[in-house]
């Protein structure tokens, strides 16, 4: 039994000591990123219903690894908020979507906000305004073409600070959107204390729309519920002609999804919004 016991310590720490040396590995690799123009932006437009004119974007982050190539935010997003590095990454995606948007208004292309995710780590950084306040300062974007995104599981449990933090936000004229709407844990109460003016609807309850009974109910009450806090909606993971008129059909403001584009590069979406 004594043997077996070190046997399987010794499988323990080479085990740990392999998931240790593969997380360093991949800080090192994004570092490595950062440092040397490892990461894009692609641009997701988000299209105004009424109009069916692009209103806006959404700046979704793409690491270009030199070793795996392409790889999705959601192999790294997770390591990255765990490891910190989230901080320095967040705010290479803030800088270079404002310069980018900047520049569209520059070339005379037609009026956009961009959508920029923020993560937990940053969203409570003390000095977060005043860094926000220098790359608008320094891009030369009005503080009303850019957009935060939030999720409530960053804001839950944390309401009072919350309402400082955003406050200041909002006050310096950004505009505040809660992403992946109804699935982090839910309370309405801080909808209602918190300075937000745009719910996004999850792409899980649009994937079944109109087909799904729960998940119409669902779609239609928040864009209910928005209405009535006075709040714009977007929905997100828009696919079918279908989900699109349901959700016209029930008021909702802009979407967002496949049916009209796929996050493109910067070039490519410069294109499109030229047309
Ligand atoms: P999210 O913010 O909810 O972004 C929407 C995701 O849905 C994106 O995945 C987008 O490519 C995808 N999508 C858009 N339209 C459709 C559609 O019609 N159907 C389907 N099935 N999917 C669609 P992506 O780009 O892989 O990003 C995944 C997540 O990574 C994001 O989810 C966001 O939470 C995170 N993320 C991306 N960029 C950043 C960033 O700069 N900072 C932080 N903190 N997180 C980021
Ligand atoms: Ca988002
Ligand atoms: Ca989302
Ligand atoms: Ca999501």
């Amino acid at each position: 039994a004594k043997v077996q016991g070190r046997n399987i310590y010794r499988f323990f720490t080479e085990a740990m000591g392999q998931a240790a040396q593969r997380h360093l590995n991949l800080a090192r690799r994004l570092r490595e990123a950062l440092d040397h123009g490892g990461f894009a932006l692609h641009y997701q437009p988000q299209i105004d219903i009424a109009s069916g004119r692009i209103a806006g974007c959404e700046a979704l982050l793409r690491w270009n690894d030199p070793e795996e190539g392409l790889v999705p935010p959601g192999r790294f997003i997770a390591f990255a908020e765990e490891s910190g590095l989230i901080v320095q990454i967040g705010e290479w995606a803030l800088r270079t979507a404002c310069r980018q948007a900047r520049q569209w208004a520059d070339a005379g292309l037609p009026p956009l906000h961009v959508s920029v995710n923020l993560s937990a780590r940053q969203l409570w950084q003390a000095d977060l305004p005043e860094r926000i306040g220098a790359i608008l300062e320094a891009t030369g974007l009005p503080p009303q073409s850019l957009e935060l995104e939030l999720t409530e599981s960053m804001i839950m449990g944390h309401e009072p600070q919350a309402v400082e933090q955003l406050g200041l936000l909002r006050r310096m004229g950004l505009r505040l959107a809660i992403d992946d709407f109804g699935t982090g844990y839910s309370s309405l109460s801080y909808l209602k204390n918190l300075p937000i003016e745009v719910l996004k609807i999850d792409q899980s309850f649009v994937r079944n729309i109109p087909q799904d009974r729960n998940d119409r109910e669902i779609v239609a009450g928040i864009i209910a519920l928005a209405r009535k806090l006075n709040l714009a909606v977007t929905a997100e993971g828009v696919e079918t002609p279908a989900q699109l008129a349901f959700l016209a059909e029930q008021g909702c403001d802009s979407y967002q999804g496949y049916l009209f584009s796929r996050p493109l590069p910067a070039a490519e979406f410069e294109k499109l919004l030229a047309r």
